[in-house]
C-alpha cells in the first residue's frame, strides 16, 4: 500500500538523496572522505549561519543532545532548563543524568518560552552554568524565540545549548548572531535523510568549558572529535552512507536557496493552519509562535485523536504523529518539513477531512482543502 510519511521524523527522503546513498560504501580514512567531510561542514555552516566548528556524528538527535551535555555539564552544575514540551523535558533529563542541579521552568504544552521569566531566572541565579532551550518543540509544534533567549544568556557567563533537532533546515537559525553556544540537530527531519547522523556546533565561549569538563565521556567526547577534525577525519567509524546522502541533501537545499527553503516551510505551515481552522479544529500553539515545520491539532470534542489517526493511516496510508507527554492521545501532529510541498498539504488535509467525516464529526468536505488552496493561490 502506498504510504505518505507526514510525521515529524523520519521524514520522506528525496530520490536524489537515495541515489547518492546507493553508492558502494567507501573508506572513511581516505582523502575522498576527508574532502567530502569538509564540503559538508562548509555547507552546514551556511545552514547554521556560523563560523564555529560543526561536528557530524553518528547518532540520533538524542545523541547530539547528550554530546552537548556531556561536554559542558559536570555534577552539581546549575542548569536552567526552558521546557515547552516533551523534548525540553528530555534535554533536562539528560542534564539530570549527568548530575546537574536543575532549575526547570515549564511553560506548559502549547506555550512558548516567556523571555521575562528567563531574564528573572538568570538574575536570581547568577551561578547558572548552562541554559537549555528548544528551537522547535516537536511535541507541541511551538517555535521558541532563540534570538531573544540568546540575547539574555549572552550577558551572563552561562552557555546556551539549543535543541534544533526538528527545526534546523526548516526554520532559519543564526548561531553566531544569536549567541548559540551549541546547536544540536539530526538528519531525519528537515535534512531529508534517514535517521543516523547528528550535528553539533561549538562556540568559542563553549570551548573552554568543553576542554575542561569533568563529566565522564568517551564516544561523546568533543575534544576527541576535534583532535582529528583538522584532517577532516572522524574519531570513530562514521555512517559513511549517510554522509553521501547529507551532501546530496545539502546540495538540494542550496539549489533551492536556503531563504526559499524557509519560505516554503512557512507557506506550508500557514496553509495547514488555515485548513485546520476551516474545519473547526483548534491548534495547540498560538499562531504567532506556531512552528513552520509541523502543526499540532487538538482532536475534536468526543473523538479520540488516536482513533482518527488510525483511520487516516489504515484507509488512506497517511502517517501523522500523535501526542506525547501531557497531550498523549489528545492531539494530531501533521509534519510539513523537509521534502514537502504544497500537494503534500492537500493530501494531508484531504485524509483528515475524510477521517473526520467517518468518525462522525460534522465536516464540510473540501472546506479545509479550499482554505489551503486560497493560501497557495496567494489570495489570503
Ligand atoms: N529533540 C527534538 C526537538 C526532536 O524532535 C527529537 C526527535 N523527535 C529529538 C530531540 C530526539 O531525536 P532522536 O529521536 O533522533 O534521538
Amino acid at each position: 500500500d502506498k504510504q505518505y510519511l507526514m510525521m515529524p521524523g523520519p521524514t520522506p527522503v528525496p530520490p536524489s538523496v537515495y541515489a547518492a546513498m546507493s553508492r558502494p560504501v567507501g573508506g572513511h580514512r581516505t582523502d575522498e572522505f576527508a574532502r567530502m567531510h569538509k564540503r559538508i561542514v562548509e555547507k552546514l555552516k551556511r545552514v547554521f549561519q556560523t563560523q564555529n566548528d560543526i561536528f557530524v556524528i553518528t547518532n540520533s538527535g538524542t545523541g547530539a543532545l547528550e554530546t552537548a551535555i556531556a561536554n559542558t555539564v559536570s555534577a552539581r552544575d546549575k542548569v536552567l532548563a526552558l521546557i515547552t514540551g516533551n523534548f525540553g523535558e528530555r534535554f533536562a533529563n539528560i542534564a539530570r543524568a549527568y548530575g546537574a542541579e536543575l532549575i526547570e521552568v515549564n511553560f506548559g504544552y502549547g506555550k512558548d518560552v516567556d523571555l521575562s521569566v528567563v531574564e528573572e531566572k538568570l538574575r536570581q541565579n547568577p551561578d547558572v552554568k548552562v541554559v537549555l532551550a528548544t528551537q522547535n518543540e516537536t511535541s507541541t509544534g511551538v517555535c521558541n524565540d532563540i534570538a531573544g533567549i540568546g540575547a539574555l544568556v549572552a550577558r551572563t557567563p552561562a552557555l546556551l545549548l539549543v535543541d534544533g533537532v526538528s527545526g534546523v533546515g526548516a526554520i532559519e537559525i543564526k548561531v553566531d548572531e544569536w549567541g548559540i553556544d551549541m546547536l544540536c540537530t539530526a538528519s531525519q527531519k528537515a535534512f531529508m535523510l534517514p535517521p543516523g547522523l547528528a550535528m553539533v556546533s561549538v562556540s568559542d565561549k563553549a570551548w573552554g568549558v568543553v576542554n575542561n569538563n569533568k563529566a565522564p565521556r568517551f564516544y561523546f567526547s568533543i575534544p576527541a572529535f576535534k583532535k582529528v577534525l583538522d584532517k577532516w577525519n572522524t574519531a570513530y567509524t562514521p555512517n559513511v552512507t549517510l554522509f553521501y546522502g547529507l551532501e546530496a541533501a545539502l546540495e538540494m537545499m542550496e539549489a533551492e536557496g536556503l531563504d526559499n527553503v524557509y519560505t516554503r516551510h512557512a507557506l506550508l505551515a500557514r496553509a495547514t493552519r488555515a485548513a485546520v481552522k476551516a474545519l473547526g479544529l483548534r491548534l495547540l500553539a498560538e499562531e504567532r509562535y506556531a512552528s513552520n515545520a509541523l502543526t499540532a491539532v487538538w482532536g475534536p470534542e468526543g473523538i479520540a485523536a488516536d482513533d482518527l489517526r488510525k483511520i487516516i493511516k489504515n484507509k488512506y496510508g497517511v502517517i501523522f504523529a500523535g501526542g506525547q507527554g501531557e497531550v498523549k492521545g489528545k492531539i494530531i501532529r501533521i509534519a510539513h518539513m523537509g521534502f514537502a510541498d504544497k500537494m503534500d498539504v492537500i493530501i494531508a488535509v484531504s485524509a483528515l477531512e475524510m477521517a473526520l467525516a467517518e468518525a462522525g464529526y460534522p465536516v464540510q468536505l473540501g472546506a479545509g482543502i479550499a482554505a489551503a488552496q486560497e493560501v497557495f493561490l496567494g489570495r489570503v
